[in-house]
């Protein structure tokens, strides 16, 4: 076993961005530390958010993951970050949807959200395969919820009750392919997460092994889900 702050290794920080500077801005300058073998890409996390370094809101990072079963690899990823209520991420959300080519699997706790909705429907409409697993209870309970919607717009939909709480937010778009992308984070898919929470997601490409990943998790969940009929 690896210990915990191996997932995120943070090898290094580096220079300021000014607040003007959008949040997803890509640094893409190489790991020099590890002598080539490793090429991370670095990114910048603003840190305004909670005010956590006074003066500092950017951050410098180098990541190497570490995927469930497998040795520690050489890998490399673009990872942007986000934090609510500052940053637009259902903006963000639609537009990575809206770019996706051929799939795109989404695993949800909680959805309201009526544009990442339309998004998804938009790309169901242009021939995107798009799937949807909702927490079962969280979907019943909502009387607003945008599941049911999804349904009647044609989405394949799953219920998964096998957990207490089917809390992943994840948005897996084109797994299997180098455009691959994953989001996940605290966000659930509402206007509350946007507006009214501090929440954070990462945006992660360049890196198809972690799609994968998230989409074999995904598979696995849908084994035991249940499909939404909506009559
Ligand atoms: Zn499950």
């Amino acid at each position: 076993m690896n210990p915990p702050e191996s997932f995120f290794r943070r090898r290094s920080r580096a220079q300021r961005e000014t607040p003007a500077v959008s949040s997803f801005v890509q640094d893409a300058s190489p790991a020099l530390w590890l002598g080539g073998a490793l090429r991370n890409l670095i990114m910048c996390a603003p840190l305004a958010w909670a005010g956590v370094v006074a003066g500092m809101l950017f951050a410098t990072h180098v990541l190497a993951f570490e995927l469930p079963g497998q040795a520690r690899a050489a890998t490399t990823a673009n990872v942007r970050v986000a934090f609510t209520p500052e940053d637009d991420v259902a903006g963000q959300m639609v537009d990575a949807i809206a770019h996706a080519r051929r799939q795109v699997l989404v695993q949800a706790f909680s959805f309201t959200h009526d544009q990442i909705a339309r998004a998804l429907l938009d790309a169901h409409r242009r021939g995107v395969e798009v799937k949807l697993i909702a927490d079962r209870e969280q979907t019943e309970k909502m009387d607003r919820g945008q599941v049911s919607g999804l349904a009647r717009g044609g989405i394949p939909v799953w219920l998964d009750g096998d957990h207490q709480s089917a809390h992943n937010k994840v948005i897996v778009i084109d797994a299997g392919t180098p455009s691959a992308m994953v989001i996940t984070g605290s966000f659930n898919f509402t206007r509350a997460a946007q507006h009214k929470n501090a929440e954070n997601v990462v945006f992660i490409s360049g890196n198809e092994t972690l799609a994968q990943t998230y989409a074999q998790n995904w598979q696995r969940h849908l084994a035991h889900s249940q499909p939404l009929n909506i009559h």
